[in-house]
């Protein structure tokens, strides 16, 4: 890629860090329990549900298994996985409002082999207003997911574009937070209001949250523009922000109206490369936080 400079040995990546040497992930002989992400920004449009779906793909071809949550009730992750979500019986809807309902009665297996798909569709915007009066409502995801966390090495939620009720359920049951920035437009505001909120989650339901990463996503290095705001996400952000930068392509929007994985759609591709080194990424983040001390490793 142009943006890729040689200093001495090290590669220089996009985000202006030397990039590191991702070892290939290990090869698992047991399952579970999984580590629950939720995929998470109150802006629409940055590539939340992109990347669940081709991390999640990613995640699987590398021999996990994944569960992917459509916390949203435009069903867009469902619908770029070749579900019409208004010709299933049971969504995650129903689990959440009925008590006989469980996970394991929605669960759909996907066109990848190690991944399944809790599908959602409009009725999921209901929920939002039923949710309101019941009590322990930020809770309600955490108990669909939890009793299927050992079949699972990694569950993915992909949120809607707000900060609203079914968001704080998904905070409320996640280990950590992956936040996608478009590399298009960077408000500082919009992410402090996403920070602040993940903070108070932490804080009041779910201590064990963290900020696992922030993803740049619709780069395009040859213009100033993206370098720029890249730039300020590495300033604001450090550490916290993925090597692993995903570049602006058209593949992304096909592969969604083929409905299916870009690793699968076109395996080949820079975007499929992309979604892998993530995954390789994520898996390493893991490894070394593990070492330092108990973390769930996918
Ligand atoms: P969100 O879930 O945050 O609303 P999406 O993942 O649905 O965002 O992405 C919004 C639109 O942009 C979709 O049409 C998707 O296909 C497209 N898109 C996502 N990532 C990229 C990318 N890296 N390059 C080009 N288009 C992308
Ligand atoms: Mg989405």
């Amino acid at each position: 890629m142009s943006t890729i400079k040689r200093t001495g040995t090290r590669e220089l990546g996009p985000t202006g860090r030397p990039l590191p040497r991702l070892p290939e992930p290990r090869t698992l002989h047991r399952h579970g329990p999984a580590r629950v992400i939720a995929m998470c920004n109150q802006k629409g449009g940055v590539g939340k549900t992109t990347t669940t779906i081709n991390l999640g793909a990613s995640l699987a071809e590398y021999g996990r298994k994944v569960l992917l949550v459509d916390f949203d009730p435009q069903g867009a992750l469902s619908v770029g996985l070749g579900v019409n979500p208004m010709k299933i019986d049971k969504t995650i809807y129903n689990a959440l409002m009925e008590k006989r309902v469980s996970a394991d009665d929605v669960l759909l297996k996907t066109n990848v082999v190690g991944m399944d798909l809790l599908p959602s569709n409009i009725d999921l915007s209901a929920a939002e207003v039923q949710l309101v009066g019941e009590v322990a409502r930020e809770q309600t995801l955490k108990r669909i997911i939890d009793p299927v966390l050992d079949d699972y090495d990694i569950v993915l939620i992909d949120c809607q574009p707000s900060l609203g009720l079914l968001t704080i359920n998904a905070l409320t049951a996640a280990h950590g937070v992956i936040v996608p920035l478009e590399c298009e437009f960077f408000s500082l505001r919009g992410v402090a209001l996403l920070i602040q909120t993940i903070d108070k989650v932490k804080e009041r339901l779910n201590p064990q949250l963290e900020l696992e990463g922030i993803l740049a996503t619709m780069y395009d290095g040859r213009t100033l523009h993206g370098r720029e705001v890249l730039a300020r996400v590495v300033e604001a952000f450090g550490d916290k922000v993925f090597h692993t930068v995903i570049s602006r392509t058209v593949r992304f929007p096909d592969a969604t109206v083929a409905g299916e994985p870009i690793t699968r759609f076109d395996p080949a591709s820079t975007g499929a490369g992309s979604y892998r080194e993530l995954a390789k990424e994520v898996l390493e983040r893991w490894r070394q936080a593990e070492r330092a001390g108990p973390v769930r490793a996918g």
